[in-house]
């Protein structure tokens, strides 16, 4: 009897999952695990919780759809509050699997905690991990990560010119038996109050419902329902609404959607509606996701200095009181402020938002740009690690941009995509006002 150990971490779903699909046709007894980790919840330096409300909320919905997946498939998913290197090897003991598996990441934090689990599992146990983050299968890339290369155009010319993107898994129909050394019941009760207030937070007509249900929804209304991917290359730079780009980011960070899934998709649009500009850029950007990834796996810890992976000094002069203003949304300017309360208010903003308030902190502030992407960690719904530290650099003249200062002018972005002052209105005008309020 093949007895299986699965520890859940950013891959939260049952469809294109490479281990799932696996476990169901070779396994005979099943344990699905994900842990809380406290670290993970904890406070950053810079004094504020590391995640926010809205990500609390997200994350949590996202572990309970899985859960109930995971039931209507035959299993359950076992969740616990502790770290993984602790509890896996505790669940092990009792439960004594045949194999533990897990997806691997890419950032240095996340390795770490995979380090220190193998150490306490030390030969126990076999453990068989797999990637699943990514578009590219890393094995597929035409390079070694070392010879990664520096720059986003030469990275995508090299794969796109011969490039391989794996079928999607199939989802399975019944799961393994759940193991009777484990008692079933374990659920969101096992969290302190702090995180599971989260759950009252207000929906607003911004917010994302998480698990992957809601993420192929999202899919499905974007890309068949509206057809707005057929236009996406010419709204993607917009601010105000839901409908200018495909909002699927969220899903994709904590994996309840494959991005696999988004490019057999958009195939299948270029196959039955129309293959135009706009298709191509969705995987275009899919691609810079893929980027930041090898990024990421690259220079490790170097991702978090502040002379970032080019080892560039500049002058951060700006100060802690600059930043608390920027971050409440209190700089006086208003498209920044605008920007800012609505990442606080909703824990999403446009791309061209980010951007925006991300080189006013790093060019107009000169403030260090790790407080920012600190704070943006702590606020975003779609948090990656790599995605969020990559961009930063990148803004900040210490990542992967062959211009070195990448600004942006604040009056000239305000005329170009805020000329009626409509987005400016929606979120200042009456700074109490919430998108709560309309919901
Ligand atoms: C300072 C800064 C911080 C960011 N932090 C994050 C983060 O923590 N998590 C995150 O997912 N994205 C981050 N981004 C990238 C980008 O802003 C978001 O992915 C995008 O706005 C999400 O909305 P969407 O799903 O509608 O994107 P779409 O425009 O519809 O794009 C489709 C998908 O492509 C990927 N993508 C798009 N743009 C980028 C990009 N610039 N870099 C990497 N991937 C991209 C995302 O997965 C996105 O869902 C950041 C950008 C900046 C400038």
């Amino acid at each position: 009897m093949k007895k299986v150990l699965f520890w859940f971490r950013n891959d939260l779903r049952l469809h294109d999952h490479e281990w799932i699909s696996e476990i169901a046709s070779k396994a005979d007894v099943f344990l699905p695990v994900y842990c809380f980790n406290p670290d993970d919840f904890g406070m950053s330096v810079f004094g504020f919780e590391r995640v926010g409300m809205h990500r609390k909320k997200f994350i949590l919905e996202n572990v309970w759809a899985l859960k109930r997946k995971l039931q209507e498939k035959g299993s359950d998913l076992y969740i616990a509050w502790g770290r993984p290197e602790e509890v896996i090897p505790e669940l092990a003991i009792k439960f004594s699997p045949d194999v533990i598996g897990f997806e691997k990441e890419f950032a240095w934090e996340e390795q770490q905690v995979e380090i220190r689990l193998v150490n306490n599992i030390n030969n126990r146990w076999f453990v068989k991990t797999y990637y699943g983050k990514s578009l590219m299968h890393p094995l597929d890339l035409p390079f070694s990560i070392t010879k990664l290369p520096f720059q986003f155009t030469e990275f995508r010319k090299q794969v796109e010119s011969n490039w391989v993107i794996r079928k999607t898994y199939s989802e399975p129909v019944h799961l393994p038996f759940w193991p009777k050394e484990i008692e079933h019941k374990s659920g969101l009760h096992v969290l302190p109050v702090s995180i599971l207030q989260a759950l009252e937070t207000l929906l607003t007509p911004y917010s994302f419902a998480g698990g992957e249900d809601a993420a192929l929804i999202r899919l499905q209304h974007y890309f068949w329902g509206t057809q707005q991917l057929a236009k996406y290359k010419e709204t993607r730079n917009e601010l105000l609404g839901t409908e200018y780009s495909s909002r699927l980011s969220p899903w994709l960070s904590i994996g309840s959607l494959s991005s696999r899934r988004v490019y057999e998709e958009v195939k299948r649009f270029e196959k039955d509606i129309t293959a135009n500009e706009s298709t191509y850029w969705l995987i275009f950007e899919l691609l810079w996701r893929d980027f930041f990834r090898w990024v990421t796996w690259k220079f490790g810890k170097r991702i978090f200095y502040l002379t970032g992976i080019t080892q560039r000094i500049r002058n951060w002069v700006g100060t802690f009181e600059d930043f608390e203003r920027w971050k409440n949304g209190e700089t006086g300017v208003p498209l920044v402020d605008a920007c800012m309360t609505e990442l606080k208010q909703t824990g999403y903003l446009s791309n061209r938002g980010r951007q925006l308030a991300a080189s006013f902190l790093v060019n107009d502030l000169r403030c260090d740009w790790r407080w920012g992407a600190s704070w943006f960690e702590h606020c975003l719904v779609d948090y990656d690690v790599c995605s969020n530290w990559g961009n930063w650099m990148y803004i900040a003249g210490v990542g992967n941009d062959s211009r070195k200062d990448r600004y942006f002018k604040i009056e000239k972005q305000a005329a170009q995509y805020d000329a009626q002052g409509l987005y400016v209105k929606t979120w200042l005008t009456n700074k109490s006002y919430h998108a709560l309020d309309r919901y």
